[in-house]
């Protein structure tokens, strides 16, 4: 009996090398939870069958993959009607980089539309429910990962974040998801969102699978330039801090939108880094939070209004049958395939992007980015590791935000100034509040991704987070 509720990725490779199961039995008991939990969940937008699995044969460890990551021969469509019935005809680099380590997709997992959304409820496809609580979201946009590792549906999957979208819903979930420093993971066959801003990290049940699944997919690729190689993945192993310096940033950790049980929950695991010989002190991003979330919503829609110009209904997926001429299939194509969300980023980053007041906007953007990169840097001249709560609340009802963007947008308050800043970031869950999940964030200079492993990996032992939602024990 293969329990997948509580396997890590590190457990089913141990079970394969000691040919206790095969790649085949592993593979079919995920598919096997898939069918029992994945139509209430709704985590997968399309589940592989084992013979179409790559590769097919082998002794690979399934994983899940975030729908905006391309897969050859395997539908992809960023949650979005108008990629519908698009298949790719080659791999992104990170995918062919899980194939060259013999994993196996289990399938593609549901997003926001173009991962733009804080709840998966953008999705074109309807909404992922959260496996702790089905009436409430799973985070986004990249829940459907989150609940799928989670709910046992994957060992561990790839998610892609440009402001939060794999941190936040690992939060809303209770397990381990990195945001890689900008430029480690290649983003050649990724679905565009916001180009100065996208990556590809992993989401996982253990901070130790994670550094495994990153060091499978990080390092240069000749197909995105702006790629370099980033230092040997060290998998973590002890649990002293000794000297470890941690700076808790005051304007993410007192501000006023955090849940009094999210924060009483991140203040437990702080006392707990205290006790493993961490020197815990407080700083200062004076501008993060005032300005991270405004410039944020320039920079992005503005690179997406441009990224999303090449659905045209002519290269890729969704095309409207309406009368007319050329430009009539555009307009018509681009308004019955683009959800609410992306028309809304469309419109304000054309706007943003347009003569006259390019510079007023995305110009100053810009130099509000280069404040907020700064501002980290000063503070990592004092801090190994900068810690806050990821997302200020718990999993919140579907259908709570939906109606008001702007509070749907403030979910990402705290995660979005380091993404600005290019840094990686580490959510690790530390507790319950209302018996939902809480999840802090370690964010840390660029390329630290082995420091903000060894952190979380003590954290996490000293924790002892039980990860299996409260309604799957037994
Ligand atoms: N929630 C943020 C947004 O809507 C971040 C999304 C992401 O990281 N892909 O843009």
């Amino acid at each position: 009996m293969i329990d997948t509720l509580r396997l890590s990725a590190e457990g089913a490779k141990d079970l394969l090398d000691r040919k206790e199961v095969s790649g085949a039995e592993l593979f079919a008991a995920y598919l096997e939870a898939i069918g029992e939990r994945d139509a209430e969940l709704h985590c997968y937008l399309h589940v592989c069958e084992e013979s179409s699995a790559h590769p097919p044969a082998g002794d690979g460890i399934p994983i899940a993959v975030k729908d905006v990551i391309g897969t050859r021969g395997i539908p992809t469509t960023a949650g979005s009607k108008i990629l519908e019935g698009y298949v790719p005809v080659y791999d992104s680099t990170v995918v062919s980089n899980l194939k060259g380590h013999g994993l196996r997709i289990l399938g593609k997992t549901n997003t926001d539309e173009f991962a733009m959304g804080s709840s998966t409820e953008n999705s074109a496809y309807g909404p992922t429910h959260n496996p702790w609580d089905p009436s409430r979201v799973p985070g986004g946009s990249g829940g459907g990962s989150a609940a799928a590792v989670s709910a046992g549906l994957a060992p561990w999957a790839l998610g892609s974040d440009t402001g939060g979208s794999i941190k936040q819903p690992s939060a809303l979930c209770g397990n381990v998801g990195l945001r890689p420093t900008y430029g480690t993971v290649s983003r050649y066959g990724i679905v565009a969102f916001a180009s100065s801003l996208d990556q590809v990290g992993p989401v996982a049940r253990t901070v130790r699978d994670c550094a495994y699944l990153y060091s499978i997919i990080a390092g240069r690729d000749p197909c995105d330039s702006t790629t370099v190689d980033s230092p040997e993945v060290v998998l973590p192993q002890g649990e002293d801090l000794k000297g470890v310096r941690v700076g808790l940033p005051r304007e993410l950790n007192e501000h006023a939108a955090i849940d009094p049980g999210v924060r009483a929950s991140v203040e437990r695991a702080i006392e707990l880094l205290r006790q493993l010989g961490a020197e815990v002190g407080e700083c200062s991003l004076p501008r993060s939070v005032d300005f991270g979330l405004p410039c944020y919503y320039l920079v992005a829609p503005a690179e997406a209004s441009s990224n999303l110009a090449r659905y045209d209904g002519v290269r890729y997926g969704y095309r409207s049958p309406g009368p007319g001429d050329r430009l009539d299939m555009y307009k018509h194509t681009r308004d019955e395939g683009f959800g609410d969300e992306p028309k809304r980023r469309i419109l304000i980053g054309t706007y943003a992007l347009s003569a006259g007041y390019y510079d007023a906007y995305y110009g100053q953007a810009q130099k509000v980015r280069t404040m907020l990169i700064r501002e980290h840097a000063e503070a990592f001249e004092r801090f190994d590791v900068l810690l806050s709560p990821t997302s200020p609340t718990v999993a919140f009802e579907l259908g709570a935000k939906t109606e008001n963007p702007l509070a749907m947008y403030l979910n990402d308050l705290l995660t979005i100034p380091s993404c600005m800043a290019g840094l990686p970031g580490l959510n690790v869950p530390c507790g319950l509040s209302e018996g939902l999940p809480v999840g802090l964030q370690l964010i840390g200079p660029q390329f630290s991704e082995n420091t903000l492993f060894a952190v979380g990996h003590a954290l996490e032992r000293a924790l002892a987070f039980d990860l299996v939602p409260t309604r799957y024990r037994l």
